[in-house]
């Protein structure tokens, strides 16, 4: 069973090969009206090469990004578990076949040495990552992972939401993922090109094409109805995959009751140890200009699904994607297991970040743009998880709880880990924020943010 139709898209594409400007500005103008695009309107939008008409694609996207998400962007950092791997992944350093790799898997005390160190970073939000192993990430070792993260405090602080990314598992297996209390489960395609996927998955479980794609049901029927779907931009035709992503999305809504995927992630190819593919010698590795319009392209298609961005962007790029449609971002990241509390990184990172910049940085970096640094983690602590939190995004009213919810736990933030320059600049931002709030929902945050200043913590809506 497959969902996507790999010649229906390459005919798509080739159909859109020569669209008219008219044909692209008809694309441009459904996408602002907030009516669902069909394959072959984003077809269009992704020929676009004049820059121009690109700005206007980046500008609309900005529109629909400020209407759904406000000037949010929601913190997380990964945490990795482990590096042993049986697959062998072209791109990844992790990958069988790197013998130089030094493998590890963190012990529970580490992990809680890692998630310790993370919570006097400010982070409220952790995506755990492992390799795929039988026995070094075999399902108990990550749900007392789970646990143990779930269990460190560091005065008032700890860890709200546990995302993760592991390799896709039977039903059964997710049912007892879900009973670990997770957030998102987390798993990327990588790529949709069949005949790519092969070649770049030469062998391990991760050779099946078919069950990787249908990961997502059975995730869904297992329970988890908040799911993160993506794709490593390099390996493939970028348009083919952001169209297949786009049929991925499509087929999960129409299976699973107009639930789609929660968040969308869109790394890009980049050097990892001993890699004999990456960026420099991929032929469809995707260029910034092009890597832009596809985000914001992304952002008209698909409005109310979260996209994530990694450190793997320098963060020149990424303040400027931020406005194209991100409503996720790391920071501070470390790819190797143990890289927060180890400064020797004598185990490699899985891939090359172009962001190595510490989390305050980053947080004052977001704030000087006019975002609000975001550490909410309540959507699925009160049961807005799936169509519960679909239907609430599609309805524009998810910013009345997400940014008094921001703002609250940015205050959080601020009380521990902020500066006098950096409270300045929000006192600022949260009052612009304030002001622009419907009545009561702006006394309903004063009224946050005091309990919150007084010393109350993880206050939220
Ligand atoms: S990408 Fe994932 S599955 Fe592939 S080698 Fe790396 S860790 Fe293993």
């Amino acid at each position: 069973m497959s969902f996507i139709n790999e010649e229906a898209i390459h005919s798509t594409l080739d159909d859109a090969a020569n669209t008219e400007p008219a044909r692209q500005r008809e694309a441009l103008a459904k996408a602002r009206s907030g009516e669902r695009l069909t394959l072959s309107d984003v077809a269009a939008l992704l020929s676009i090469r004049d820059a121009d008409l690109r700005e206007e694609v980046h500008a609309a996207a900005r529109e629909v990004k400020r209407a759904i998400y406000g000037n949010r962007l929601v913190f997380f950092a990964p945490l990795y578990l482990t590096n042993h791997c049986v697959n062998n992944c072209l791109y990844c350093s992790f990958r069988r076949d790197n013998r130089a790799l030094v493998r590890a898997t963190l012990t529970q005390d580490e992990i809680r040495h890692e998630v310790e160190i993370l919570l006097d970073q400010g982070h409220k939000r952790l995506l755990l990552v492992a390799g795929e192993h039988p026995t070094q990430s075999a399902l108990d070792y990550i749900g007392e992972s789970i646990e143990t993260v779930y269990s460190v405090r560091r005065g008032n602080n700890n860890i709200r939401r546990v995302n993760i990314n592991a390799a896709p598992m039977s039903t059964e297996d997710f049912r007892t993922l879900k009973s670990f209390g997770i957030g998102t489960y987390q798993c990327f395609q990588e790529t949709y090109h069949r005949e790519t996927y092969a070649h770049v998955h030469p062998s391990g479980p991760k050779h099946d094409y078919d069950w990787r794609v249908e990961v997502m049901d059975r995730a869904m029927e297992a329970g988890i109805d908040d799911v993160g779907i993506g794709v490593l931009f390099g390996l493939a035709d970028y348009r083919f995959e952001i169209l297949a992503m786009l049929e991925h999305v499509r087929h999960l809504e129409e299976r699973f009751d107009g639930v789609g995927p929660h968040t969308i992630s869109i790394p890009r190819l980049e050097p990892a140890m001993n890699a004999p593919l990456d960026s420099t010698n991929s032929p469809w590795t995707l260029a910034d200009e092009d890597f832009k319009t596809a985000v914001a392209v992304l952002r008209l298609a698909i409005p109310y699904t979260g996209m994530i961005l990694s450190t793997r962007e320098r963060p020149e790029l990424r303040r400027e994607l931020f406005d194209y449609g991100i409503s996720q971002i790391s920071a501070g990241s470390r790819t190797d297991p143990g890289g927060y509390h180890r400064d020797t990184h004598e185990y490699a990172e899985q891939f090359q970040l172009g962001d190595h910049r510490p989390v305050r940085e980053v947080v004052r970096d977001v704030l000087s743009l006019g975002y609000i640094p975001s550490f909410c983690t309540a959507c699925y602590r009160s049961g807005r998880t799936g169509d519960r939190f679909m239907s609430l995004a599609k309805s524009a009213n998810i910013g009345a709880i997400c940014t008094p919810n921001a703002l609250a736990t940015f205050e959080e933030y601020l009380k521990d880990f902020g500066d006098e320059d950096m409270r300045r600049i929000a006192e600022r931002i949260v009052e612009e924020e304030i002001a622009r709030m419907p009545e009561p929902i702006g006394r309903k945050t004063r009224e946050m943010i005091e309990r919150t200043r007084r010393g109350e913590t993880d206050v939220y809506i």
